[in-house]
């Protein structure tokens, strides 16, 4: 019998593969690796699910054991894939409780995802207890933290730090938010908007602690005592890092596939090994990750295409919108592409604010809406170039 179509990760894109393969093709053998307990859930609602005080089982669409049964595939919770021999066509895994094993495959889809970025040179007898929220493990750990406790501070104030302390807020902690550059939103939000969203999180609650970070935090009986940056105190009970997150890599890298800050992929999803592909947030194509779920959605769906035998596809890049969730403010970006040169244009008006990103050439690239003026949204959005081709 031939070998399996190997999946490693079963986020979003590790299951999306197999559900969108299951519409083509029910016979193809599909052996998945979860490091995790390969439950199925929505990482994109982690930060609203706090807001709602919610479980974390309640998150859980399916079980690694349902999602078996109903895709008809082998999912093997707890089995990390720790090596990747391309000779052999085989991954090394490592199952929790059993020895280490090997699996042999056609080809290998690699849906390794992305983990939390931690905050660097940390110093104090409680840097260890600084907690992440980028999977439902992580989410777990949070909420029994949380539990019984109010007081948080959240570290880092770009879109996942200010969405975050947003719905801690909501869910009834009292946050304060530490930003070490001189504004919020640096990295995604012109000043204007982020000016906007800012007066939003305060006016709801959130302190702002801008141009001010974490230098160091002891253990001090129940509590935690931060010293800032600027030498100021806070005293906390939870602190969170949201500092976005980094694509998990290392697999591919030590395999010797192109790896830049993901992996390498073409419009079709296959990295520089031919029997090799990835997808979601582990990769990248033409210098961009994939971090957006519209566009890991349709990735698995080119990639399910041609694994299937179907037309081959190319994938292409769009623009894309994200709707901020602080629950405090509304605001969109469509984020104009990484590096290239242009502009912002703010117009500040009663309905909020309207930020317009175009090219040398006058071309829109981009945009951000703040307040009723996102309701201009898909306007926008079809007007806004297609970026380029994989
Ligand atoms: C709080 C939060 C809010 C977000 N909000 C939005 C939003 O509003 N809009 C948006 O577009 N995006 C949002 N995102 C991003 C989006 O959720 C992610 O881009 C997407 O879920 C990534 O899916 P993935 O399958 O690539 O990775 P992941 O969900 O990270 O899955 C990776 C899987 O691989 C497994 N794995 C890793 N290494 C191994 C190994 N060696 N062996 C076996 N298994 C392995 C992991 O256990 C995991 O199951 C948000 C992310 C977070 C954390």
């Amino acid at each position: 019998m031939s070998a399996p179509l190997v999946i490693v990760g079963t986020g979003m894109a590790g299951y999306g593969v197999l559900r969108a393969l299951r519409h083509v093709d029910t016979r193809q053998p599909v052996w998945i690796a979860a490091a995790d307990d390969g439950a199925a859930y929505a990482k994109f609602e982690l930060a609203t699910a706090l807001a709602q005080r919610r479980e974390a089982g309640q998150l859980v669409v399916a079980t690694a054991e349902q999602m078996a049964y109903r895709f008809g595939a082998t999912v093997e919770p707890h089995c990390r894939v720790v090596a990747i021999d391309r000779e052999r066509r085989v991954v090394r895994t490592q199952t929790s409780g059993r020895a280490s094993g090997e699996q042999a495959y056609s080809r290998l889809v690699l849906a390794t995802g992305a983990e939390a970025v931690r905050p660097s040179a940390m110093r104090g007898s409680a840097a260890d207890r600084i907690l992440t929220v980028s999977s439902l493990a992580e989410y777990t750990y949070l909420r029994s933290e949380l539990a019984g406790r109010k007081r948080v501070v959240v570290l880092g104030g770009d879109l996942p730090g200010c969405e975050l302390a947003g719905n801690l807020l909501r869910g009834g902690c009292e946050v304060t938010l530490l930003e070490p550059q001189n504004r919020l939103l640096c990295d995604s939000f012109p000043t204007l908007c982020a000016g906007r969203i800012e007066q939003d999180l305060r006016s709801a609650g959130v302190s702002l602690w801008i141009e001010d970070g974490i230098h160091r935090i002891e253990q001090r009986g129940y509590d935690l005592e931060i010293t800032t940056l600027s030498g100021l105190r806070l005293i906390a009970e939870v602190v969170v890092a949201a500092l976005g997150s980094r694509p998990r890599s290392t697999l591919a890298r030590e395999a010797g596939l192109d790896v830049a800050s993901a992996i390498v992929v073409n419009g079709q999803m296959r990295s520089s090994d031919e029997h090799i592909f990835a997808v979601g947030e582990c990769a990248q194509m033409a210098n961009r990750v994939f971090a957006h779920v519209d566009d890991i959605e349709e990735s698995v769906r080119v990639l399910a295409g041609g694994l299937t035998g179907g037309r081959n596809r190319m994938l292409r890049w769009h623009p894309r919108s994200r709707r901020m969730q602080t629950g405090c403010s509304e605001a969109v970006i469509c984020e104009p592409p990484r590096g290239l040169d242009g502009e912002w244009h703010e117009c500040a008006t009663g309905r909020g604010v309207r930020a317009l990103f175009h090219d040398r050439s006058g071309k829109l690239r981009g945009f951000a809406l703040v307040g009723a003026t996102t309701d201009e949204t898909h306007r926008l959005l079809s007007g806004v170039g297609h970026w380029w081709s994989g």
